[in-house]
């Protein structure tokens, strides 16, 4: 069931962990083939992931072939079930996505590349992970059009038609994300620079 799909998770998921979006157990993701459900078994690290490490579930959530799922499997039947037209959604823990947001500057679709994929990112709120409230948090900001979905200090999900532009936009909006952050802090060291020189003129 789904073998392809499995496959092709796999090798994403190693894609992913290599592109630094995941480490160790990180991370999710899944594709939706009619009202069937490929997704990471739980516990699997990304950069070893092969074909079966996925379990295949319904939308209830049950388990028709593979291992337990990621806990994270409600937030991922949440969004397909909130938007007909999503077949692939790709969860990472993307650093400078979060260090941004930490910074307290909106991420946002900074480079051209980005804006190929997105046009803004969401925001939702902290809540506990696995959780019923994290899973319809995400699902109503994804039925607001939202394909790129920050959720506060804890990771990025990124909803696409397809799995290849799922992955390419996440890492997209990863990429976006270290160029904003970049320029942030090299803005913020100019600053203090130049107000450094201006004490040292003015004898201060
Ligand atoms: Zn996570």
């Amino acid at each position: 069931m789904l073998d392809e799909d499995r496959e092709e998770l796999a090798r994403e998921a190693r894609y992913l962990a290599l592109q630094g979006l995941v480490a160790g157990r990180e991370g999710n993701l899944s594709v939706r083939r009619g009202g069937l459900v490929a997704i990471k078994g739980t516990g699997v690290r990304m950069l070893d992931a092969g074909p079966r490490d996925f379990s295949v579930i319904d939308m209830e959530g049950r388990v028709l072939e593979g291992p337990r799922p990621s806990s994270e499997f409600r937030m991922h039947l949440g969004i397909y079930a909130a938007r007909p037209d999503v077949g692939a959604i790709v969860h990472v823990h993307p650093p400078y996505t979060l260090s941004l947001r930490a910074l307290g500057v909106a991420p946002e679709p900074f480079t051209e590349e980005a804006r190929l994929y997105y046009d803004r990112v969401c925001v939702v709120p902290r809540l506990p992970p696995g959780g019923e409230e994290l899973a319809s948090a995400s699902a109503s900001a994804a039925s607001s059009g939202c394909r790129a979905i920050l959720l506060e200090g804890h990771g990025l999900v990124f909803a696409a038609g397809g799995l290849k532009e799922a992955v390419d936009g996440a890492v997209a909006e990863e990429r976006s994300s270290q160029v904003q952050f970049m320029s942030v802090i090299s803005e913020l060291l100019q600053k203090i620079y130049l107000s450094c020189a201006d004490r040292r003129k003015s004898g201060g």
